[in-house]
Parts: structure tokens; C-alpha cells; sequence
């Protein structure tokens, strides 16, 4: 396994980096510097957790002292499911499947940027914002999870984790997914839409929550990304927590999902006029 050649350590932080909190029953959020990684749990089944994502470069030993601090004693997750491939949600899964031997899900159209076969596009500085004129700076490179990483079956399910389903919402990327437990509704959307302004560095860093569009310096299928959107409006999750800021739920969750649908074009996509 290894990392793409331009891997390295962002410098961002957020007030939120650090922080563990529980955002739903067996739904347990670990903010790594500005982006989130899930510990979710089968609840029919004894001590049987996943990870979902895997944070940013170099957050290794936080994630691991996250799953040993609120796991019990001696119980490590079964597997890793990926929303997607970028850098900020894999940063860390090779020294994971090494430490704990266990395999990675992701969804087939992801699989390339996994295995080495296909880069991501470079970071756009179109969008406002810090973050974004940076981006070009960050990770785009495929990372190689060679035979560690398979498809999720296509029909929904997640291998040996009961009561959640994926469902396939690109546009951020080709084959992102997000999660959704039916039961309760809970909803993990990775990056199809976050609840931080991810452009701004003011915004990252203080974490204020307000819905957005996947983090825009990083998507470039608009459309797609809108109609994914619709996709987990249309589930009326009671709360979402998302690849980047804080959880979100009830009427500030649905009226914000629905102003996002009503003005994508305004509050999601960046304003390509400003290079004509
Ligand atoms: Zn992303």
C-alpha cells in the first residue's frame, strides 16, 4: 500500500479538531483537524463497530486513540467504509489497516482513486475563500489500497453491518455514498453536502453551522451533486453529519436541505464568472 506522491500534512485546524461527541444511539464523530471521521455501530450485535472515512494525512494515532478511548477494551472496528477517496478521508488508512488487518469498502466507481489507476482533479481556486486558493496544494494523487479495498455489493448493503445501507451520491466525486440508518433516520453524507462554509478559512476554523454544497474547490459534477442532494433530502433524515462541520438535525437540517435544492446555483456552485 501506499500514499500518492504529492501526500503530505495540511496545516488546518478548526476549533472543533479533537472533539468527540455522540450525534446519534451507536453513532459516535471524531473532528481531525477540519474533517470528521464515524465510529457507527451494529446495534443488533455485540460490540461490532465500523469506521467510516479515515481523516486527515497524519491523524493516524488520533483516530486510533478515538477508537481505543470509546470502544471497549480489546475491540477494534470491523471494517472501513469510505464516502469517498480524497486525500482528507483516507489520510490515514494505510497505518489503519496495518494496525488493525481489517478490509475497506468503497463504492465501485471509487475504487480507481484506491488503486493507484486514476488521480483526482487538481484543487480549483475558483471558488471564494482561503481554503479553496490553496486547494491546487493539496492531495490529489490516487492512494494504493491494492487487494485491502473492495466493492460494496450493489445492492445496498454493507458487509457484516446490519440496520445501515449505502446509497450512491456523486457529483462531489464518482463514486461517493453516503449512509443512512432507516430505523432512525440518521444520515452520514460525507461530502454530497456539508455544514460548514469548507472555502473559508474563517468559517472552517470557527466551525459555525450553516448547510452548503460539497466543498467546492473539490467538485466539478454540479449537476450530479444536485441531484444526490435531492436523493438524501427525499430520505427527510432526522440528523445528518457530514464529512466537514457539525451535526445537523431536525427543522435547521430539512429547511436548510430544502434552501440548498431551492438556490444551488447560489449558495452551491461556485460563481464562474469570475474568470470570464
Ligand atoms: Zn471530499
Amino acid at each position: 500500500m501506499e500514499y500518492g506522491k504529492d501526500y503530505k500534512k495540511i496545516p488546518a485546524l478548526s476549533t472543533a479538531s479533537g472533539s468527540t461527541y455522540e450525534a446519534a444511539p451507536g453513532v459516535l464523530v471524531k473532528t481531525v483537524q477540519i474533517a470528521n471521521v464515524f465510529l457507527i455501530q451494529d446495534l443488533m450485535v455485540k460490540d461490532s463497530w465500523f469506521l467510516v472515512d479515515a481523516g486527515m494525512p497524519g491523524s493516524a494515532d488520533a483516530i486510533i486513540s478515538f477508537s481505543e478511548e470509546v470502544l471497549p477494551k480489546g475491540v477494534i472496528p470491523k471494517a472501513i467504509i469510505l464516502t469517498h477517496g480524497h486525500f482528507d478521508h483516507v489520510g490515514a488508512i494505510i497505518e489503519l489497516v496495518q494496525k488493525w488487518n481489517i478490509p475497506v469498502y468503497a463504492h465501485q466507481l471509487e475504487i480507481p482513486y484506491l488503486t493507484g489507476k486514476k488521480d483526482y482533479p487538481e484543487g480549483s481556486t475558483l471558488p471564494e475563500g482561503i481554503m479553496a486558493k490553496l486547494s491546487p496544494y493539496y492531495p490529489n494523487e490516487s492512494i494504493n489500497l491494492g487487494e485491502h479495498v473492495s466493492e460494496l455489493p450493489p445492492d445496498g448493503t454493507i458487509p457484516f453491518l446490519r440496520g445501515w445501507r449505502w446509497l450512491h451520491t456523486p457529483g462531489h466525486t464518482e463514486g461517493h455514498i453516503s449512509l443512512f440508518r432507516e430505523e432512525d433516520r440518521v444520515m452520514i453524507a460525507g461530502d454530497a453536502f456539508v455544514t460548514v462554509r469548507q472555502e473559508s478559512l474563517y468559517h472552517v476554523l470557527i466551525q459555525d453551522k450553516e448547510i452548503h454544497g460539497p466543498p467546492q474547490y473539490f467538485t466539478f459534477e454540479w449537476e450530479k451533486a444536485k441531484d444526490s442532494v435531492i436523493k438524501l433530502q427525499e430520505l427527510k433524515p432526522s440528523v445528518s453529519i457530514t464529512g466537514h462541520g457539525k451535526a445537523m438535525e431536525g427543522a435547521e437540517l430539512e429547511d436548510g436541505l430544502r434552501e440548498l435544492v431551492l438556490r444551488w446555483e447560489e449558495i452551491a456552485v461556485p460563481d464562474r464568472r469570475q474568470n470570464m
